[in-house]
């Protein structure tokens, strides 16, 4: 069990059966597939449009079909190296990296702010903390964790910067410009140019870059994983109707997965008033 805080008043939370308690009285519900909504009341989203639903289904099956799985294998891979024990998947969606990582870390935790996502990886993959909270309110006290990862999720400056321990690790993935190029030229006239590290940039005062891998595999999709990729991919609903139905219409597509992998480390200084 990790050790939490309170997302409203910041004190330890007792984890016990049914309910999550802080000092204070704030209460938070086990569901009976065993993850915790600590999302406070106030900045829950009251509507659970069909389509998230549907697009989760989606990227399940998508995962399922193996077409990210170098991705996986090199991400176990480099967590491995780290020897971390604690660990927090930022933006963990139906948990396919997350179970992953299970074996190595003991004290492991999937954190989405999708409570559909959460409770889909609640329910395949047992022995993991999974958590509904917000990537901007994580749920850790202040430099307890060894190990964060996120992977096409944007990075929490602020809140890596406090729960990440002095030589604490972050994972980060983010996509190439040749990544999917052949769906995404597909779908807009202008491709917009992907900057994998552009997001790692604000951290550098706190953190070295100390490994970065690019990872990429051909994809040959049938008609069905087309469908499936055009439904998880949430700027396909921006365009046309026509384009996403000539898409659709092929008889498959030939594109790639292209991703920047890197390892970060935290500076090994104390912190501020910590002696
Ligand atoms: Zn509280």
């Amino acid at each position: 069990m990790p050790s939490l805080i309170c997302p409203l008043c910041h004190t330890p939370l007792l984890q016990a059966k049914p309910s999550w308690l802080c000092q204070n009285g704030h209460s938070f519900d086990v569901a009976r597939e065993s993850y915790v909504n600590l999302l406070p009341v106030q900045h829950r989203r009251s509507l659970h449009p069909g389509d998230e639903d549907q697009a989760l289904r989606a990227r399940r099956r998508w995962l399922d079909a193996g077409h990210y799985a170098a991705l996986r294998t090199a991400l176990v891979e480099m967590i491995r190296d780290t020897q971390a024990t604690s660990w927090v998947d930022i933006g963990c969606g139906e948990g396919y990296y997350t179970a992953a990582m299970g074996t190595l870390c003991p004290d492991l935790s999937g954190v989405d702010i999708a409570k559909t996502a959460v409770r889909m990886a609640a329910k395949r993959y047992p022995g993991i903390t999974w958590l509904v909270a917000s990537a901007a309110r994580l749920p850790w006290p202040d430099a307890s964790l060894e190990g964060a990862s996120s992977l096409f999720a944007p990075l929490p400056e602020a809140e890596l910067r406090r729960i990440l321990r002095p030589g604490a690790y972050l994972i980060h993935a983010a996509a190439n410009d040749r990544h999917l190029y052949e769906l995404r030229s597909a779908l807009f006239d202008e491709v917009r140019a992907h900057e994998p590290q552009r997001h790692l940039t604000p951290l550098l005062d706190d953190f070295d870059i100390e490994q970065s891998l690019h990872i990429e595999t051909e994809l040959d999709l049938t008609p069905s994983d087309l469908q499936d990729l055009i439904a998880m991919t949430p700027y396909a609903w921006a365009v046309s109707h026509e384009r996403r139905e000539a898409l659709r219409a092929r008889p498959g597509l030939t594109t790639r997965m292209s991703v920047q992998l890197s390892r970060l480390r935290r500076h090994d200084k104390p912190i501020p008033g910590e002696l």
